[in-house]
Formats: C-alpha cells, structure tokens, sequence
C-alpha cells in the first residue's frame, strides 16, 4: 500500500474510532421525565450519566444509541445518607462522592477504598456508582463490593419500583437483571453487625486501573470465630460472582493465618477464568488467591 493510502486509512480508521454517530440529546430534569423519554424512544435511547462507559463505547461505535438521556444532573439521584440501619447511596453518587463519604466508610470500609482505586481523579469526579453497575463490566469494582455487602439495587421503571440483590443483578458479561427503560435509582446495604470488617483488594491494570482481579471480603468475627463471610470476585471470570465455596471453608472457622489461606485457595475453583494480553487463566487464578487471602486477611484485622 502507497504512503498516501495508509495515511487515508490511518485516518478513516482514527474518525471512524474517535467519532460517535449522530444522536440526539435530552437533558431529563427528574427521574420520571427520564423513564418517560426512554419508553418514548424505546430501544434507540441509552441514559447518560458520568458517561466515562458509554462515551467511550460510542466513540469506538460498538454503541450507537439514536438518543441520549442525560441523568447526570440530577440531584435526586447524587447522595450518600443512612436510613435507619442502612446506608442509601443515591445512583448518581460519583465514585469520588464514595470514596470520601464517612457514611459510607463507616458502613463497609471496602466502599471508599475500592472508589479511591477506581480510575483516575477524572474518571473518579465524573463516573457514578449507577453507571458502572448498568454497565457491568466484567473488569469494573463496583459489582464485587456490591456482591460482598449483600446490597440491595433500586430500580424504577414505567410499571413502578422493584429490589433487585446484587446476587441477582449480575446476569453475565455485560448482563444486568435491568429490564428495558428502568433506572437504577439507588443501592441499600444493610448495616454489618459488630464484628464485621471488610476489605478491596485488587491488582489493577497500571494504566486503566481496571481490575485484573479484584476481591471484595466482609468478615463477621464473634467469640473468636467467623459467623459470616461474604466474597465478591470481579476480573477473574466473564462477570462478578460471590465466592461461596471460599466463604463456607472459612465460615465457623477460626480467623487464623492458616485457615484464611486454606479457604482462599478455594478461589477460582469451578469458574472458568478469563485469559487477554494483560494476564493468562493460570495467572489469573494465582491471583485470585493471593487477593482473596489479602482481603480476607484485611477484612478481619
Ligand atoms: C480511563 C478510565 C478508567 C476507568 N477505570 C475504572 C476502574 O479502575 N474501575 C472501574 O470499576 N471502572 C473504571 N472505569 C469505568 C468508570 O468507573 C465509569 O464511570 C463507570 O463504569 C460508568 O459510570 P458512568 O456514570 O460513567 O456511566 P455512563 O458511561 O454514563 O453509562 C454506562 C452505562 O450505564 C447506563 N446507565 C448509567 N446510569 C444508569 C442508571 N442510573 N440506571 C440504569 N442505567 C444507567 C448507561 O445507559 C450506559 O449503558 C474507567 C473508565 C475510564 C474511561
């Protein structure tokens, strides 16, 4: 191919993966204006909230929504409180919201240090907790924390509110319980019972931050024993999974340096792990147990 040829196709290629299709814009002034435009446009229309997922994916045209739904000014959605004995984080909290939020911290404190490990200052200003669990991406933090609190996600749709546990949320890669038009609105966790600590541990991507693997623990230690263990995995397979086989090793079990590394060598086992450039399947099961035994560990010191 002439010079001249490639630089042409250097620069199809380079609009063709910087620019996204033409789409329309809303800017929803409430949640219900939001639902209302999305059943208007029906399967043409994506909600917009930090947009640091979606931007990207228009740009790179692996999606082209007609529309665009902005939810990323709406206050309504943008708040962290406790209610009674469960943290509410609203679906617009930004990663960077959570991470400096002392409700949150003072629930889980997996919450704020797996936000500070999200991404840059940018992505952590920018991105919120709703998108990036819509999103589900199979490498994303959110969803293994979730996992591991036992949370409980707010959705609302045109046919009114439904809770969805995050067990049930995480249907696959890139899959949600979400059904068309429905919003995420906000997520409950329960406060722990005394005894609990909790613990994010992830070996990231150096540039992305994204999780190679990342491991959510919530230990709850009374009289000296594990009760419960709660292990959310992110990275390791095509989507976050609970760890029940590592928790049950551990549950009714002193919490001693020999026990944890006994259950967390169980990670990984009877998931088929993903392999890419960044890490093989062998890699990523090594680390799925060096991290499971580093959040557990964390989680009950
Ligand atoms: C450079 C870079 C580094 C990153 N590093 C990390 C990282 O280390 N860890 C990590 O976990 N993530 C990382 N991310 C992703 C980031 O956390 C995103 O903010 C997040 O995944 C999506 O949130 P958002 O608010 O930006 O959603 P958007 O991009 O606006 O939307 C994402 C999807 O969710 C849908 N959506 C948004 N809000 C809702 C809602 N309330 N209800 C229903 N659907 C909704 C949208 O329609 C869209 O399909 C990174 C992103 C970038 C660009």
């Amino acid at each position: 191919m002439a010079g001249d040829e490639l630089l042409i196709l250097f620069n199809y290629l380079n609009c063709k993966t910087m620019i996204p299709n033409k789409f329309d814009y809303h800017r929803a002034s409430s949640v219900d204006e939001a639902i209302s435009l999305m059943a208007q446009h029906g399967m043409d229309a994506k909600l917009l909230a930090g947009g640091h997922s979606l931007l990207p994916a228009m740009k790179l045209r692996l999606n082209q929504p007609g529309v665009l739904i902005d939810i990323g000014r709406l206050d309504e959605l943008r708040y962290i409180k406790k209610e009674g004995n469960e943290l509410v984080i609203g679906a617009g909290a930004t990663h960077d919201d959570i991470a400096h939020s002392a409700a949150a911290r003072s629930t889980f404190s997996m919450l704020s240090e797996a936000a500070d490990l999200i991404g840059d200052v940018q992505v952590r200003n920018k991105g919120t907790i709703g998108g990036s669990l819509a999103h589900a991406d199979p490498a994303a933090d959110w969803p293994a924390v979730m996992l591991a609190a036992n949370a409980q996600i707010e959705l609302r749709g045109p046919n009114g509110a439904r809770t969805v546990a995050a067990a049930d949320f995480f249907t696959g890669f890139f899959m949600t319980a979400l059904e068309d038009n429905e919003i995420i609105t906000a997520i409950r966790i329960a406060e722990p019972p005394k005894g609990t600590g909790s613990s994010y541990q992830k070996f990231m991507q150096p540039a992305s931050r994204f999780a190679i693997v990342g491991c959510a623990a919530a230990v709850t230690v009374d009289g000296g024993v594990c009760q419960k263990v709660s292990i959310g995995f992110t990275g390791l397979a095509d989507g976050a999974f609970r760890a029940s086989n590592v928790e049950a090793a551990l549950t009714g079990k002193k919490p001693t340096e020999e026990n944890i590394a006994a259950a967390a060598q169980l990670a990984g086992e009877g998931v088929m792990p993903m392999s890419d450039h960044f890490a093989s399947e062998e890699y990523r099961l090594h680390l799925a147990r060096v991290y499971a035994a580093r959040a557990l560990t964390a989680a009950v010191r």
